[in-house]
């Protein structure tokens, strides 16, 4: 019975993951048109729900369709999840909002209007220092609202800037080899000096433009990623 249980769970599991990958390799390229701030989106892609070291932060948000973007920034998000898989496999990642499948106004945020914004939430340890999901709840309006310190903590939560500072060099390297990269990163200009002060730390600082101010709402439960690919006029 116990192993019949497991075989139909891989079964299941196969599908489900094979499905998944084929929605975004049989879906035609995106295109992308304007800017983050002004722009629009043509054939985007829904970012799958979960994978082996990673989730959606809402799945409300998710079935609301907030979570569409360009193909090629879908195909460095999943390849960077699956290149940490094997180099840091007990770590847990989250993203959070990142368009429509149209792009367009995306409120309440300023920017995600053609595809290639893509929100994360950081990678936590908790108390005994497993790497952890942040507390996602309507009442922290979906993790928006959780407030770290300048320390990197928040309740029983600290930010794995290790991790993080990891995450954001996959990305980068992974547009790379497609052909673009990174035009900028978001994150509160404090806890900057933490990621900064990484093993990564030098090679974030050579080859990604990050904020120096702070901007219009505080990145410090989730960095905000813009990526480079060029678009046609609107
Ligand atoms: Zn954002």
């Amino acid at each position: 019975m116990q192993l019949l249980r497991r075989i139909f769970k891989t079964a299941g599991c196969l599908i489900l993951c094979l499905n998944s990958v084929s929605s975004i390799a049989e879906a035609p390229n995106s295109q992308c048109f304007g800017t983050t701030s002004q722009g629009k989106l043509k054939h985007g892609v829904i970012l799958p729900k979960k994978g082996d070291n990673f989730v959606v932060f809402s799945e409300l948000a998710w079935h609301l369709g907030r979570t569409y973007v360009h193909s090629k920034v879908a195909e460095v998000v999943l390849s960077a999840y699956q290149q940490l898989a094997t180099q840091s496999a007990d770590k847990k990642f989250m993203y959070a909002e990142t368009g429509w499948i149209k792009g367009g106004k995306f409120s309440p945020h300023k920017t995600h209007q053609n595809g290639l914004s893509v929100d994360f939430m950081v990678p936590v340890v908790d108390k005994k220092g497993n790497s952890a999901y942040l507390p996602i709840t309507v009442k922290n309006k979906l993790g928006y609202n959780i407030e770290f310190d300048a320390a990197g903590k928040f309740e029983q939560y600290t930010i794995d800037f290790n991790v993080l500072a990891l995450h954001l060099k996959v990305l980068n390297e992974t547009a790379k080899s497609l052909g673009f990269g990174i035009s900028r990163v978001f994150f509160d200009p404090k806890l900057q000096k933490k990621l900064f002060a990484t093993e990564q730390g030098d090679y974030l600082k050579a080859n990604i433009k990050f904020n120096t101010k702070q901007a219009w709402v505080r990145h410090d439960e989730h960095y905000h990623v813009d990526f480079d690919l060029p678009c046609e006029s609107l």
